[in-house]
């Protein structure tokens, strides 16, 4: 299977470390609010990933961690007036409500910042005693002038780093490529936690918080180990945070930390990114509010390569929804006949696009190309493959009594008699039913 690598810019074949199985991490949520539909997009494309590696034969370790404490979070609960714990949870309930609605198969953990926070204690003091850490002023920074290879995944020139200037803030750009905070002394009103970092006087007890970006080194290598295959997030994440976990992981074990970084372009509106601060997002809410099956909107998503933009429309909505309908009135149709046959040469050629850096666009076309000489079985194992759960889209079992009122409706046709035919067929319609008249004969489908 081919994957394109951030590390090098390239598609690469991709191999775990261990034969059968693959360390997975995602960059999960920060629960500060509901999460929008770009956030999703990133989460479809990791679980396609997913599906793909299943398939081809290996087994996933997912670990997806949930950011319960950052400046976000705590400068909103302030507002509400609430604990930070207490704030977060309907965000996460949602979040997780969300994921299945899409469809997206479970991670095998989904580790919570605040209940890792003595493993991120751990971690830093590795990094003070290596001399990759200071403390200034009550808090910690990474110093990127001890890391040599730091900007290697975001490519940043030498000129760009300015080490021994310090950033305080989680979130920043290119344009202030600094020393960065581990751990944030303790502010009034904040939440924080007793460390010791065991060193010096004015380390022994500096209490405080995590910086966001220690957090997915910390988690990731606790349950994943200090290498492991392939590390998920939207292109956004490059810098500073997976360039940041590189060092932090890195620095402190001298181990190579991840094998394939595979990073998701956005999901856009007018061109720009939809985002919760440019006040251009949609919720999956908002989605089912106009009428749209949440599994719409992942047909949607596969449309697109995941590597490139792209750009949110309610038109590009509705077409995947005829998609995604004309899909499963075939099911319907195929149920009835319960054929069982499999499409080897439609199989190999659908594969053969999702092991090429998971072209699911092309997969999709190979589907549509081999659409009407799918059985129920190939259209079932596309499903599993594509997330579109039409495995679950059973035809009702027709009853004894619409089977009676549809043979009468034949005899009445083979009559001519169109009148008293059309009768039965809203009689038919009533009890939930619909006549449509193929070639073959009658087709009924659940109204
Ligand atoms: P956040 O909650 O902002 O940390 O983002 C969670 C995940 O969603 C990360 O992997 C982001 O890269 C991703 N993400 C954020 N906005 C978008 C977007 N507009 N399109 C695609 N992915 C996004
Ligand atoms: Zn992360």
């Amino acid at each position: 299977m081919k994957l394109y690598n951030f590390l090098s810019r390239k598609k690469e074949n991709f191999r775990p470390r261990r034969a059968k199985s693959v360390g997975f991490y995602t960059c999960g949520p920060t629960v500060y609010d509901f999460a929008h539909i770009g956030n999703f997009r990133a989460y479809i494309f990791e679980d396609i990933l997913r599906r793909t590696l299943e398939y081809v034969g290996y087994r996933v370790k997912q670990v997806m961690n949930i950011t319960d404490i950052d400046d976000k979070i705590i400068r909103r609960a302030r507002a509400h007036r609430m604990p930070t714990v207490d704030f977060v949870k309907p965000y996460e309930e949602a979040f997780f409500n969300d994921l299945k609605k899409l469809n997206i198969k479970p991670a095998w953990k989904y580790p919570r910042a605040t209940k890792h926070i003595s493993e991120m204690i751990t971690l830093i003091s590795k990094l003070l005693k290596k001399g990759l850490a200071y403390e200034e002023g009550g808090s910690i920074y990474f110093d990127i002038s001890k890391f040599e290879r730091y900007g290697r995944l975001s490519r940043l020139k030498p000129k760009e780093l300015k080490s021994g200037l310090r950033i305080d803030v989680d979130e920043y750009t290119k344009q202030n490529v600094r020393d960065f905070v581990l751990w944030k002394g303790k502010k009034p009103g904040e939440p924080s936690w007793k460390a010791n970092f065991g060193k010096g006087p004015t380390l022994n007890a500096v209490e405080g918080r995590p910086g966001w970006h220690i957090e997915c080194s910390a988690m990731s290598m606790k349950y994943l180990g200090k290498s492991f295959d392939i590390h998920g997030g939207g292109v956004d994440l490059i810098f500073p945070h997976h360039e940041n976990e590189i060092a932090q992981s890195e620095g402190a074990t001298g181990k190579p930390f991840v094998r394939f970084f595979v990073e998701g372009e956005h999901l856009l509106v007018d061109g720009k990114k939809m985002s919760k601060s440019l006040h251009n997002m949609f919720t999956l809410k908002d989605i089912e509010r106009r009428g749209f099956d949440p599994l719409v909107f992942r047909y949607l998503v596969l449309n697109a390569h995941y590597r490139s933009r792209l750009n949110f429309t309610w038109k590009a909505l509705e077409g995947a929804k005829n998609s995604l309908r004309r899909i499963r009135e075939r099911m319907v149709i195929l149920g009835r006949r319960a054929q069982k046959k499999t499409h080897k040469s439609f199989r190999k050629e659908l594969m053969r696009r999702m092991e090429d850096d998971l072209d699911t666009p092309g997969a999709l076309r190979v589907f549509w190309k081999h659409f009407d000489a799918l059985s129920r079985d190939d259209i079932i194992w596309a499903s599993q493959i594509f997330g579109l759960n039409l495995e679950r889209w059973r035809v009702r079992a027709i009853p004894a009594g619409i089977k009676k009122l549809v043979k009468k409706r034949e005899e009445f046709r083979g009559k001519k008699e169109w009148q008293k035919a059309d009768k039965i067929r809203a009689q038919i319609k009533k009890l939930g039913w619909q006549v449509e008249d193929t070639a073959k004969g009658p087709v009924l489908k659940s109204a």
